[in-house]
């Protein structure tokens, strides 16, 4: 009996955390003043993101499958990937989407320190200027932020992870994520990654074609008004 009670608690927290993970809870995003989760809006719009390209194996056909969709999307590139692949970063200009920063290396804040974080943000600015910052794995301090928000006019968050780099997940999984905690003005996050292909491939259109589905327009993070603080 006691068995069981502690087994149904185990899996009602398990639960909560997967959500967690999923879309972050609102105590997380008071932690970070002056970030942005979520756009505040009522309408029926939504912010795709795609993490840690250009690469040529998967960012052109992200880009193919977002115009067959008539969508768009904001790439928060890695400055190392720009440099190795420039005609794919071409593609991404020239096609309309927005690019954010990731830093340079992909450099972790919580394994780095602040002078050599910040020189890696500095140095993907040398390569494309942009009023768009997302740190890698989300993470930062609080007490970056100030800084950060000098140089950029947004520092992104999300609030629905698809989770589509988790090699447990199949490309379903991928969608119900999205699909199940959608809601006007999220900022829903991919990866043009070769590790996210193998859902990617089929949870995009999938996902692209629901959010259709269900009214949901796209817009990049460019076309949001700057320097608004928004932290829901
Ligand atoms: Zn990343």
């Amino acid at each position: 009996m006691i068995i069981k009670k502690v087994f149904n608690d185990l899996v009602f927290l398990n639960n909560i955390w997967q959500q967690w993970e999923i879309r972050p809870p609102s105590f997380l995003r008071l932690f970070f003043p002056g970030v942005i989760w979520r756009v505040p809006l009522s309408e029926k719009k939504v912010f795709l993101t795609f993490d840690d390209g250009p690469i040529p194996e998967v960012t052109p056909w992200v880009i193919n499958c977002l115009k067959e969709h008539s969508a768009v999307a904001t790439f928060f590139c890695v400055g190392d990937n720009i440099r190795k692949h420039p005609e794919v970063f071409r593609l991404l200009i020239e096609s309309g989407m927005a690019v954010g920063n990731h830093t340079y290396h992909h450099t972790k804040a919580w394994k780095s320190n602040r002078s050599i974080f910040f020189a890696d943000v500095d140095r993907f600015q040398q390569v494309y200027f942009s009023k768009l910052f997302r740190p890698p794995h989300g993470q930062l301090y609080p007490w970056w932020i100030r800084s950060l928000k000098k140089q950029f006019s947004s520092v992104v968050m999300w609030d629905v992870l698809s989770k589509d780099y988790h090699p447990l997940l199949n490309d379903e999984d991928v969608v119900n994520n999205v699909m199940r905690f959608v809601r006007p003005g999220s900022i829903i996050v991919f990866h043009d990654s070769v590790k996210s292909w193998p859902r990617l491939e089929k949870a995009l259109p999938a996902v692209l074609k629901q959010l259709h589905n269900n009214g949901f327009i796209t817009e990049t993070l460019n076309q949001l008004a700057p320097a608004i603080d928004w932290n829901l």
